[in-house]
């Protein structure tokens, strides 16, 4: 039987080492000896991380996608969200504080609202809409104060028929763009839900 070396020189550092000092194969012991094989695994590493990670979010978007998944990334991005809580909304505070666009931001979205509001407006019916909106709900002008319809510029009235709630998700989707069907559907559904007395908000006719 042949007999097993006590040490061998490892090819990548050089240095002769005890058998202690390498990973055991079976009946023989590693090529490199333990720091040097660690070096080249984790060298080797990140090219076959980003490989599994394409196949993870192929499957991710395919087989993976069921609705109990869905819910519990949902779910556990709350969570994510609700431990994290505190120290997001003090680096926003901070933003908030110390850059002047955020504040320079606020003004000009002011000042377009206002610029935008008819002198004749009830304005105490446009702040009623402001208090009746439900919670988890936004007030969007259903043709933006300064956004696109199809495509071109367009300049809506803060009045109140061009007030509608939408949910927060709706809201960010639609993103200051309509699309003139999607303007006759939101008409529609406005003239259905909550313009019984629209009338009285318009302006006064000259006969009354
Ligand atoms: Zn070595």
């Amino acid at each position: 039987m042949k007999q097993k070396a006590s040490h061998k020189v490892c090819p990548t550092c050089g240095v002769d080492k005890p058998r202690g000092e390498y990973y055991k194969k079976g009946d023989t012991v590693s090529y490199r000896c333990k720091p040097c094989t660690l070096t080249d695994c984790k060298g080797r590493a990140p090219r076959y991380a980003g490989r599994y990670r394409e196949y993870q979010n192929a499957w991710r978007r395919t087989a993976g996608k069921t609705p109990e998944r869905e819910a519990r990334r949902k779910l556990l991005k709350k969570l994510r969200y609700d431990v994290r809580k505190g120290v997001i909304n003090a680096r926003r505070r901070e933003v908030w504080a110390t850059d002047p666009a955020c504040s320079a931001r606020l003004h000009y979205r002011r000042k377009d609202v206002k610029d935008r509001t008819p002198p004749w407006v009830d304005k105490k019916a446009l702040l009623a809409v402001y208090a009746a909106c439900p919670k988890g709900f936004h007030v969007d002008h259903i043709v933006p104060l300064k956004g696109l319809i199809d495509g071109r510029p367009v300049s809506g009235l803060h009045v109140p028929w061009n007030l509608q709630y939408l949910t927060a998700t709706e809201n960010h989707k639609k993103h200051c763009r309509i699309t003139s069907a999607q303007l006759a559907e939101a008409i529609k559904n406005r003239a259905n839900s909550v313009e019984p007395q629209t009338g009285q908000y318009r302006a006064e006719s000259p006969t009354n």
